[in-house]
């Protein structure tokens, strides 16, 4: 059985008080591996191990740095089909996205923040008749980096990429449920001679050895991406304690399509916004919000292909929709299915646990269902499932499709399909929500701001903005009048 270990100081070891916990492959139901139940006395070692590199990476000359960051990117692409299988087990996604997107994209952020380094600057400003004044920024010190199970390498670089491009050191904890490959990109820092210290990676509960992090004096900031719940706890901890909050949390989003779109289009991208990853992306339009001259033709065609859909093993090269990621999660999906009905929704298909047979028949797979018939006030259409599961509503005008779109507490994205560019430009200046998408989804330029409003997050990732999260302004007024 792998036995998944700590990283602290460039050493690999179990957690300090000795205990295990068990880590499951979702496509089968079996126990795997065994990750450290770290707590406290593992924050203490990781916290100690980062301030003492703090002072030689955050001095180093940044073509040194951009070095280090690309030797870590290229120890994952010389590996990377060995980090895609362990992140199809680990997660339960199919072995083709976690090789086409996950473990690509993991490489991209450390690639991007490593020339980043190289660009990023500063302002200064003149001020007449005075001088002048600059702004330095300079890396916060150690910071914690906490990630979720859905995208594991990729939310996971995402963080600790621009944290350490800025020149601060890091305790990072991957999610408890998908640990494997921040395990392995740990190894990579081994071989690769990445600097002591400076990256450490530590396992277990949030309720444990996240939360150590999170309460941590020396930890100068927190980046989260997770729950909106965990995020509370989280504002609650840290903030008390002044420590600066980067927050990306849950979401509900809407996905609205005009009589006017490209059907074909959007019917082959809402094929993939409603059920990427099992619908286990933050960034899947669960909502989906269809003009009423359409609804009828949308619904033939959406529910006859998603009846199509086909779920297997995530290992198999054919498999494009794989298991959900834990037992509890896949009954948390069937009670909001059976909450649906409840509520008086129609479920056109799926929404059931399938037995795809043979090594995967005591896997955690749900057939992706489409619920219709539920107005906005409802849970179902007001709480993040996270799973492939969507609900479709129709609408009659576009004010009654943004009233719609913005009836929910979250924010964090929405993809609009429409021919018309003034109605482009219109509603996405009035959706309430951190990125919008029109006729596609999910393309990312990593310059780009990205992040939610309302209860989908607090602050911004991507681009400079992660480099002005992980650094701290001081203003130098220099008087030469
Ligand atoms: P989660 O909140 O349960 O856990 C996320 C991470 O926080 C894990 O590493 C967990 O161990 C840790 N954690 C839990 N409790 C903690 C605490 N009290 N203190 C410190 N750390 C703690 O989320 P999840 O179930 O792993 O992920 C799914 C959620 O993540 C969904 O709500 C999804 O929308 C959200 N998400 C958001 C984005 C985004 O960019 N906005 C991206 C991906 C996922």
């Amino acid at each position: 059985m792998t036995e998944v270990l700590n990283f602290i100081n460039g050493e690999f070891r179990p957690a300090v008080g000795g205990r295990w916990l068990p880590n499951i492959e979702p496509a089968t139901g079996e126990v795997y591996s065994r990750i450290p139940d770290s707590d406290t006395a593992d924050a203490d070692l990781a916290v100690a191990a980062a301030i003492g590199a703090y002072a030689s990476w955050s001095g180093m000359k940044v073509s040194e740095r951009f070095h280090h960051l690309m030797r870590l990117a290229n120890g994952i692409r010389d590996r990377l089909e060995a980090f895609a299988r362990a992140e199809a087990i680990d997660n339960g996604k199919p072995i083709s996205l976690a090789r086409q997107v996950d473990i690509p994209r993991a490489i991209a952020n450390l690639e991007f923040y490593a020339a980043a380094c190289h660009h990023f600057a500063s302002e200064s400003h003149y001020t007449e008749g005075l001088g002048i004044n600059y702004t330095l920024r300079r890396p916060l010190g150690v910071v914690g980096c906490i990630s979720p199970w859905n995208l594991p390498l990729y939310l996971f670089s995402w963080k600790i990429s621009p944290a350490l491009a800025a020149g601060n050191t890091v305790v990072a904890k991957p999610s408890e449920v998908t640990p494997m490959t921040a395990y392995m990109l740990a190894e990579v820092a081994r071989d690769v001679h990445f600097p002591k210290g400076v990256l450490n990676i530590v396992h277990g509960l949030g309720s444990r050895i996240g939360e150590s992090i999170t309460l941590h004096d020396q930890v100068k900031a927190i980046s989260f991406t997770g729950g909106t719940e965990t995020g509370k706890r989280i504002v609650e901890a840290a903030g008390a304690r002044f420590k600066k909050l980067s927050l990306e949390l849950g979401g509900k989003n809407p996905n609205l399509i005009f009589a006017d779109c490209d059907f074909d289009e959007m019917m082959r991208t809402t094929m993939r916004s409603s059920f990427a990853n099992q619908g286990q992306i933050c960034l899947c339009g669960s909502r989906i919000l269809v003009e009423h001259s359409i609804y009828n033709r949308f619904m033939d065609t959406f529910t006859a292909k998603v009846k199509e859909m086909q779920v297997g093993d995530p290992l198999l090269e054919s498999t494009r929709t794989g298991a959900v990621v834990s037992e509890s999660h896949m009954e948390k999906i069937l009670s909001y299915v059976a909450l649906a009905r409840e509520e008086g929704g129609t479920v056109h298909c799926g929404g059931y646990r399938v037995d795809p047979g043979g090594r995967v028949s005591g896997g955690y797979f749900v057939q992706p269902a489409v619920i219709s018939g539920l107005g906005m006030e409802c849970r179902t259409n007001q709480e993040e499932i996270f799973g492939p599961v969507v609900t479709v509503q129709s609408f009659r005008d576009e004010a009654e499709a943004l009233r719609l779109a913005n009836a929910t507490p979250y924010g964090l994205a929405a993809t609009v399909w429409t021919q018309d560019l003034s109605r482009a430009h219109r509603v996405a200046e009035q959706l309430e929500t951190g990125i919008v998408w029109v006729n596609c989804w999910l393309e990312r330029d990593l310059r780009t701001p990205f992040g939610g409003v309302k209860h989908s997050g607090m602050g911004r990732e991507g681009g400079f903005e992660a480099m002005r999260f992980f650094t701290e302004p001081k203003n130098v007024c220099i008087r030469y009048t």
